[in-house]
């Protein structure tokens, strides 16, 4: 079997609202790019990357040059042949080989007739739980409804979200606001929903102080771990050294030189493996593997995924003997998907593993052209960049924080 075409489509998908983050907003959407490899039987297997448009589709198509010709199942020489680590100095292709391994692992599973996570090692559950994940929102521009800013609209976003789709953990993306606001937040969280368990992230924006302070203020709640309070191995290490809560990073430990760092001298309890920025799904077996050794946590991290990701990060949470928290997915967020059936199910905070062969879901050709045509309309948005606050940008450690008393938001196109 060898690989005969490769193909990237970009499209956008509305989210329920427009989510904020330290480092800016997502718009009222999602940009991914959609990946098709094409075999000679015929087989079409799916990957996904983040971002998208005319300069992603050309590095997929450039990609060809590369892998038509090459067997799907020689998972190893493809990433030597396109992200070979002294090469990756110049063209960093990292998430380039993580859509095209979750599209040969799809291939190879179909193949087979087996799923992915056979391929992996086989399940060791038929579920992979996830956690609430709130964010600080815009109002959605066309309802004017979701706004989540108020501490009270916190705790009503959150009991909704453990309403409707069952979740027994919470995450709360943090680093908006002051800080002193946030703990306020978190605090009124934690207690609206007592025996859950909750995760706070702020993006790595505060002071080593600042961290100190927030998690010590915090050690009373029944925290899963404290989640890159501060930015850089050396912060996380002094602010573990002064906080009773286990550290976690999706930053700062993200491939495998900082890992054996991060063992050498620990600075982090808990790694939050991403099937994108570790290069695939195998790399986050393997990673997953040292941290079993060392007796590290690890956690399934969001970069933010429609279907297909979310397939890689199911069969990936399958396979984890040591999956001791619940997954990170930004996915409840999404108004729809692009693979059939629509959005997959939660069942009481749960989400079953694909069954069907390789990663389990098929693309809906409709959808995929539909939001493809959105995209083409609305174009990207500036991840980086909040629509409300022209101009603003954050420094590190962050001093400037929106205010959590300014209700104006500048509608952005949706
Ligand atoms: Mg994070």
């Amino acid at each position: 079997m060898k690989i005969r075409d490769i193909r990237a489509t970009t499209v956008t998908v509305p989210l329920k609202a427009p989510l904020r983050h330290a480092n800016g907003c997502h718009w009222g959407r999602f940009v991914r790019t959609i990946v098709e490899v094409e075999t000679d039987t015929g087989l079409i297997g799916l990957g996904e990357m983040g971002g998208g448009g005319e300069s992603a589709e050309a590095v997929f198509r450039a990609m060809k040059g590369y892998l038509v010709g090459h067997d799907p199942a020689r998972l190893e020489e493809m990433r030597f042949l396109i992200a070979n680590p002294t090469a990756s100095l110049y063209n960093n292709r990292t998430q380039v080989l993580a859509a095209l391994e979750f599209a040969c692992l799809d291939i190879l599973g179909q193949a087979w007739g087996v799923p992915v996570s056979d391929i992996l090692g086989g399940r060791l559950r038929e579920r992979v739980p996830f956690a609430s994940y709130c964010f600080f929102r815009y109002p959605n521009p066309a309802t004017g409804r979701g706004e989540v800013r108020t501490v009270d609209q916190l705790v009503a976003e959150a009991t909704s979200l453990k309403a409707e789709f069952g979740f027994h953990a919470h995450k709360l993306k943090a680093g908006i606001f002051h800080p002193d606001y946030e703990l306020e937040a978190y605090r009124a969280l934690a207690a609206s929903l007592p025996g859950d368990s909750y995760r706070i992230d702020p993006n790595g924006v505060w002071s080593t102080e600042q961290a100190i302070r927030f998690g010590q203020a915090i050690e009373g709640i029944r925290n899963d771990y404290f989640e890159d309070p501060v930015f850089g191995l050396n912060g996380m290490r002094r602010t573990r050294e002064m906080v009773r809560i286990p550290l976690a990073t999706n930053t700062v430990v993200v491939n495998f030189e900082q890992l054996s760092q991060n063992i050498l001298n620990t600075a982090v309890d808990v790694i939050l493996l991403d099937t994108t920025f570790w290069g695939g799904i195998r790399p986050c077996v393997k990673a997953a593997a040292i941290c079993e050794t060392f007796q590290l946590g690890v956690a399934v991290h969001s970069s933010g995924e429609l279907g297909i990701q979310l397939a890689t990060m199911l069969h990936l949470g399958a396979v984890l003997p040591n999956l001791s928290f619940a997954a990170d997915a930004h996915y409840h967020h999404l108004t729809d998907d692009v693979i059939e059936g629509g959005l997959m199910k939660y069942e009481d905070g749960m989400i079953r593993v694909p069954g069907g062969p390789g990663l389990g879901v098929k693309l809906n050709r409709e959808k995929l052209r539909e939001y493809s045509e959105l995209y083409k309309r609305l174009g990207d948005y500036p991840y980086d960049q909040d629509p409300s606050r022209p101009g603003w940008s954050p420094i590190l450690p962050n001093e400037r924080w929106a205010n959590h008393r300014d209700d104006h938001f500048i509608k952005v196109p949706y």
